[in-house]
């Protein structure tokens, strides 16, 4: 690592795995690291190993080089308030101070949002997004998440939680979701969602399949994807249903935002072709006759070392604008 290099602290926590890195302005992820979550264990586990991993990752570093600012994503956290408000499947409490947390273990301005949000932001200095103006990062992971860039700026609303696309309705009287109501969409388009579609359609059909096989916790969006690039056909029935749902949701997010492009991430997003081809087939399907034609569906490029690269936007961000 070259001396004197300037660089940010980002720190991505997701419900399995928590990812930090050291990035400097143009992206380069200098040093990274990754640990368990621990989401079902105490709050002050957590705090613990992330010390241990934070000094760690600093021990690294050169003593002429400057760690500027620290970035943060994470489930449902709030970029106002420096909390995760009742984040789903993590047991830490209601609301968790993980920005003033992070600001004790190394004293640096800190910025903080919703993990979807990051993405995005990720997607806009360093990705797909460098280039446009108006997208839509849609994380398609155990839940889905959206992040919405507006003439380069991130979406925030009144109070910080705009662009909530996991939980508009789809159907009045549908699935039940985590936030308490019902038919949220992610409840169809996520890796659980689809799951949920597979298991229906298995109790509804008596096709054969390969994923009867499968226990609930067992079944994958992995499975599913190559069970339907062998044919399967409730994996492919499970495909078409989640892309009829979402494509017709992102055509909706269309007449309200007229994007340029939505850019798809997390493990529903890997089936590639066999997902975008009716996905975009639907969202066509869906949209008023001004917008079709003109917005793209594309795969973020992002690996996984770089999910860094959201929270790292964030503070270069945050540093320019303050
Ligand atoms: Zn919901």
């Amino acid at each position: 690592m070259a001396k004197n290099s300037e660089m940010v602290l980002a720190i991505d926590i997701g419900g399995t795995f928590t990812k930090l890195g050291l990035v400097n302005r143009a992206g380069i992820v200098l040093s990274n690291n990754v640990f368990k979550t621990g989401a079902k264990q105490p709050f002050g586990e957590f705090t613990k190993k992330l010390t241990k991993e934070v000094n760690q990752l600093l021990s690294t570093i050169d003593s002429s080089d400057t760690i500027l600012a620290i970035g943060i994503g994470a489930p449902n956290a709030n970029y106002k308030t420096g909390e995760m408000i009742n984040p789903p499947n993590f047991i830490w409490g209601k609301s968790i101070p993980i920005k003033k947390t992070v600001q004790d273990i190394l004293d640096r301005p800190s910025y903080i949002t919703n993990d979807a949000n990051a993405a995005a932001l990720g997607e806009l200095y360093f990705g797909l997004g460098t280039n446009m103006k108006n997208f839509v990062v849609l994380t398609l992971g155990t839940g889905l998440g959206s992040g919405i860039i507006n003439e380069r700026q991130l979406l925030y609303g009144n109070y910080g939680m705009a662009g909530e696309l996991g939980h508009v309705n789809v159907f009045s009287d549908g699935r039940q979701c985590n936030c308490g109501l019902q038919g949220c969409l992610e409840t169809y388009a996520s890796v659980t969602g689809i799951k949920r579609s597979v298991f229906q359609l298995l109790a509804d059909r008596t096709t054969k399949s390969i994923l009867r096989n499968y226990s609930f916790e067992k079944l994958s969006g992995e499975k599913i994807s190559e069970a339907a690039h062998h044919g399967d056909a409730i994996a492919l029935q499970a495909f078409e249903q989640t892309a009829k749902i979402l494509g017709s949701k992102m055509a909706d997010t269309v007449a309200h935002l007229e994007p340029e492009a939505f850019i798809l991430t997390g493990g529903l997003s890997q089936a590639g072709a066999l997902f975008l081809n009716p996905l975009n087939r639907y969202m066509e399907a869906a949209l008023f006759t001004a917008y079709r034609g003109k917005v793209k569906i594309l795969l973020s490029e992002a690996s996984s070392k770089e999910a860094v690269l959201g929270p790292a936007a964030l503070a270069w961000q945050g540093l320019n604008t303050t």
